[in-house]
């Protein structure tokens, strides 16, 4: 921790600062610049905490040096995670785009949906069977019946399923059903104990970015999954609220790259639910690959005009069939696969 001192702060001021580190058990570095003083407490600084000191006489303010994050941090594990979906790596050189309806609604609609992943050359499938809705009177999901569904039509396509858990009391439901990537959403990113309980599981998690969070609460956020002992934690950009109507949300790319030197994790991006209309995908799909993105999650439906949910926003298969391609000719030229 680091301590400045107030212009003129005086000796004996000084001396309460250097005293109540060593109480601590901390040793005190005392450096007498020409304007102020500044006295740095070595040791294991989480005995200390700001308010301890900038209570004190003469103290302008305290602050940690070390990051609250530990785990999850990249200056505790340099090396890139990947994590393993199936025998799908995520993290790695190659890009992951995850694919599929907003919400689980028929079987048919279902079956049409993973052949269009499959056929477009995605390697994992998304949608919801639990959404979370503004409105308590839209559509809420298929639910159980939902998860069955996307099962038996992932399955015969051979796509691992992507799907969102909003209540800790349905996990065990999850593991039944074997989901392989539990999401958690953007309205979920700070609920402590639903991230504890995906934290005593080892099925990777998704985790979106709270739409007001800043890129330091989500990582406190991963810290929580990833102290329970499940490390298999991937960062999700999905825009966050702006002042302008004229998108659903703005796409943070510039959390790209301040994230990658943060994580060693892998970081995707959902640009669907960033713009909020289907025109808009392709450009901030093409601009969070370029700005160092792991990989995508987008919404895709059979006939988007017939969505029960993110109408507006879903890519028709032949649209994600030609963002794909796009997609792949940025990857070559970043040395990535897909
Ligand atoms: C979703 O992916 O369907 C979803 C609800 O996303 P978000 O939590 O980012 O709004
Ligand atoms: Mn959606």
């Amino acid at each position: 921790m680091i301590i400045v001192m107030r212009h003129g702060a005086t000796p004996e001021e000084i001396a309460g600062v250097v005293a109540k580190i060593d109480a601590a058990g901390l040793k005190a570095h005392v450096s007498q610049g020409t304007e102020l003083t500044v006295i740095g407490a070595v040791g294991d600084e989480r005995a200390l905490k700001p308010e301890m000191f900038e209570l004190l006489p003469g103290v302008e303010r305290a602050m940690h040096v070390v990051k609250p994050y530990k785990i999850v941090a990249r200056d505790w594990q340099p090396k890139n995670t990947v994590v393993d979906v199936r025998g799908i790596p995520i993290g790695g050189p190659d890009l992951q785009v995850i694919a599929g309806p907003c919400s689980v609604e028929t079987p048919e609609q279902m079956a049409q949906a993973a052949r269009a992943v499959k056929a477009a050359g995605c390697r994992l499938m998304r949608g919801g069977a639990f959404k979370p809705r503004t409105s308590p009177y839209t559509f809420q999901g298929a639910g159980v019946e939902g998860l069955k569904m996307f099962r038996a039509a992932a399955d015969r396509e051979g796509l691992p399923i992507v799907t969102e858990l909003m209540d800790a009391r349905l996990l065990d439901t999850f593991l039944e059903y074997d989901v392989d990537v539990i999401q958690i959403g953007t309205r979920n990113m700070q609920n402590f104990d639903l991230l504890k309980a995906v934290g005593q599981t080892n099925k990777p998690v998704i985790l979106k970015r709270g739409m007001c969070a800043t890129v330091s609460e989500w990582l406190m956020a991963a810290e929580y999954i990833a102290a329970g002992g499940n490390h298999n934690i991937i960062f999700c950009e999905r825009g966050v609220r702006n002042f302008d109507p004229a998108y659903r949300n703005m796409l943070d790319v510039t959390a790209i790259p301040v994230l990658k030197r943060e994580t060693h994790l892998p970081v995707i991006v959902d640009p669907s639910h960033a713009g909020g209309k289907a025109w808009m995908v392709p450009a901030l799909a093409r601009a969070a690959i370029a700005a160092g993105a792991d990989g995508l999650l987008i919404e895709m439906h059979p006939t988007p005009c017939e969505a029960w949910c993110d109408a507006d926003q879903a890519l028709a298969p032949d649209e994600l069939n030609a963002l794909m391609g796009e997609l792949r000719g940025i990857a070559a030229v970043l040395g990535r696969g897909l």
